[in-house]
Order: C-alpha cells, then structure tokens, then sequence
C-alpha cells in the first residue's frame, strides 16, 4: 500500500500539533513508519487518505461496536445539529438517555454526563473522596483511568508505550496517594489495605483489563476486592470505560454478577462522540452539587449532540438482544482462527478474549498482569502490526492494546484477517 498522502499530511501535521497528533499512540512511535490519515469510515472498513481500505479492529478504540457511521446514530446527530448544537441548559433529552442508561446497568440510580472517560474517573474518584472523607486510592498497575494526575502511575497502554509511567508534571502530593497494586492479585490490595487503615477512599478497577492487552480477572478477584471494600469501608469503583455497553448490556457488573460503588463509562455510551459519565446509587450521587459538596461541572455536558449519539446507541444495544451473543461468536471465531494460523507457524503467543475483546501476545507464559503483558516481544508485534497494514487490516499500534470487535464485521472480513496472519507469520 502508498502512504504518500498520509506522510505528507503528517508532515504537516508535526509543525503545528505536538508530535502531529491530539492523543500520543496515535503517532505510531511504538511501532514506527507514518501514521495513516484516515478520511472517512464505514461499517467495518476505514478508508485513508491515500485510498487504501483497511478492516478496522480498533473502532475509535471501542466506541463504533455496531460498525463506522451506524445510520441512526448519524441520523440522530444530523437531526438535532439542525435545531441548535450547544445551550448549556437542560434538555430532555438528557433524562432520556440517563433513564436507558440506569434501566440497563444493574445497582445504580442516578447518573451524571461528562466529556470524556477520563473525566468520569476524575469525578469518580473526587466523588468517593468526598463521601468517604479519605484521601488514598489504590489503582492497579496497567490499569488505564484516563490522563488526569491521580492516574498517571503505571498507566497502561499509551503512557506505558511510551515508557514514562509516572509523567513529569504530576506532584509528588498527588502520587503519593495512589497506592499501585497488582493487577488479580488480591493479597497484595489486602496488604495495602492494612498498610492504610482508614485511609483509602477507593479501589479503583478495570474490571475486565484493555489496556495492557486484554486480561479478564481470574476467578476470585473481583469478588475478593468486593469484600475487602465492604469489610474497610472502601468505595469500588468499576472504570467500565471500554467494558461498558460492551460486554454485556449491564457491563462486568451484570456479567460477573458483582455489585460496584460507583461505575465509569465512555467510549460506547457516547457513540462516537466525546462522552463520559459515572454513576451510583443515589445516596452517593447525592453527593454531588448542587445537592452536596462535592463540585463537578461542565460547559459542554449533556451536549445534545453527543446525547442524541448516545441514546441512539443505546437503543440500538437495548433492542438488540443477539448483540452481546453475536460480537463473542465474531470473536471467538476470530481467535480460534488466529491460533489455529499462528500454532501452523510455530509463532510463540498467547491469546486472551472475553466478549467482544482479544488481544494477541507474541510471548508463551499467561498474560494475567502488568508485568506479563510486558513480556510480550515487541519486535515480532512490530512485524506483525506493518504486516497486517499492508494487508489491509488495522489494529493498534501498540502491543499494549486490546482489539475491538464490531458487529459490522463479516465471516468473510474474518476469514480475510486470518489468512493475513497466516500469510504475514510465515516470515516472522
Ligand atoms: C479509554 C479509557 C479511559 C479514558 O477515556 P478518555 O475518553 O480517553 O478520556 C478511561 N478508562 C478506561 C478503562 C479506558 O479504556
């Protein structure tokens, strides 16, 4: 395939953005080579500046789970664009969408709009400061929260791509109360627990893990930081970020059958456009101003815009009732395939997979962790990411991320991926 479009726009890109890009991973430094400008999306395929088309894995990192430019979301945004795009007053249709919303996910009452995933973990973690009258947090290292300070420590994907898990510019006062632990093992939170008595405000979780590749919880684990939360006074919080709306129509919280305190979403239930929210039952969101004291505010929140996106979404994962069922047999057939390519070739991985979610790891050992994630080899990855570009297939550029499936995806777009691995790992 020809990037010269893609290149030249990079170039240009460079003078005038930092590193020509709005988010780090975007820039292809992990794996090197130009950035594809992309110039429109639909379904399952991008189509790139140059006039390549590329079966997409990444969809906007999880938001397009029903395919690029989904007709009623478009319809949706088209139609209230046209009766006034921002009022920073109430709508209607905010209730309607925090009303679905509530409606699916199990244990919580009340939910507020943000802008972004990491808003909503922002909020989320001020909000279990505010009602717990604590200031530590325990987070798990590969654990991705978003970019705000508190989370900057062993962050996952982008800030782990880049080596500098703890980015300068973050207070030692702000890092010294986030506790890092590891990720699905539960006696060292218990440790950090005793360690801190009276002293953590919140766990705050992947639920399922995406950002360092996909690592669901081994069995035990969420149910043992669900006790030892209740047992201390501790808040949970489910950062269902990626996993909401995704996994099942309640999220992990519905699929584990385990209750959190507070839950982060992003992503999907903004259907494509730049949404969060975080929610809980209503003895803790009554916390919030303007009923309580703990102040959280936006200009653009609830924008119609990115509520009509989202409620279409919704609706459209609320009618559906294949739609979980569907996305984990897309995958699962994805992944046999894969290892079925990549064992015929004797390439070293692992694969992990849960729903809609798998990521390929070029190392033997189980991936259940930070630290194993990180075992994975990133030149094969290397070899293998530019391998399936050129073939027409788009993942990220990162060794440290999950891949997303969408129900736009064909048996035959599945098909098409596989016998790419197959050709590309015959020369690794
Ligand atoms: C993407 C992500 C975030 C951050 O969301 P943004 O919208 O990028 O700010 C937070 N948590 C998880 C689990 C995510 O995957």
């Amino acid at each position: 395939m020809i990037y010269k479009r893609s290149s030249a726009l990079f170039a240009e890109a460079e003078k005038v953005i930092p590193g020509g890009v709005n988010s780090p991973v975007r820039a292809f430094k992990a794996v090197g080579g130009t950035p594809i400008f992309v110039k429109s999306a639909k379904g399952a395929y991008l189509y790139d500046e140059d006039g390549n088309r590329l079966i997409d894995y990444i969809n906007s990192w999880g938001p397009m789970i029903l395919g690029h430019a989904y007709e009623p979301v478009v319809e949706a945004i088209i139609e209230k664009a046209k009766l006034g795009t921002s009022f920073g007053m109430p709508t209607e249709l905010e209730t309607q969408i925090a009303a679905l919303a509530v409606s699916m996910v199990p244990n919580i009452d009340k939910i507020r709009f943000v802008n972004s995933g990491t808003e909503a973990c922002m909020s989320a973690v001020r909000l279990a400061r505010g009602f717990t009258k604590r200031d530590r947090i325990i987070k798990f290292a590969g654990c991705y929260h978003g970019h705000s300070d508190s989370f900057l420590i062993q962050a996952g994907s982008g800030a782990v791509t880049f080596g500098t898990p703890n980015s300068p510019g973050v207070t030692e006062g702000t890092a010294k109360d986030t506790l890092l632990a590891k990720y699905n093992d539960l006696e060292n939170v218990k440790t950090l627990i005793e360690a801190n008595k009276n002293e953590i405000a919140a766990i705050i979780v992947e639920p399922v893990a995406g950002n360092m590749g996909c690592i669901p919880p081994v069995k035990g684990f969420l149910e043992g930081l669900r006790e030892l939360c209740t047992a201390n006074g501790i808040l949970l919080i489910f950062d269902e970020v990626m996993t909401g709306f995704r996994l099942a129509r309640g999220g992990v919280q519905e699929l584990f059958n385990i209750k959190a305190d507070i839950v982060c979403f992003g992503k999907v239930i903004g259907g494509g456009l730049p949404v969060g929210a975080f929610a809980a039952r209503a003895e803790i969101m009554n916390f919030l101003a303007p009923l309580g004291p703990v102040y959280q505010a936006g200009t653009l929140s609830g924008n119609p815009l990115a509520m009509a996106a989202g409620l279409a979404m919704l609706q459209a994962l609320d009618s559906d009732r294949d739609i979980f069922k569907r996305l984990e047999e897309k995958t699962a057939y994805l992944g046999a395939g894969i290892e079925r390519v990549l064992r015929a070739n004797n390439v070293v991985f692992t694969i992990n997979t849960i729903g809609s979610m798998i990521s390929v790891h070029f190392d033997a050992n189980p991936v259940t962790d930070f630290k194993s994630a990180a075992a994975g080899d990133n030149e094969t990855f290397k070899k293998f990411f530019h391998g399936l570009v050129a073939e027409g297939v788009y993942i990220a550029p990162s060794a440290y991320e999950t891949w997303f499936i969408t129900d736009a995806l064909t048996y035959e777009d599945l098909d098409f991926t596989i016998n790419a691995i197959d050709k590309i790992s015959k020369t690794f």
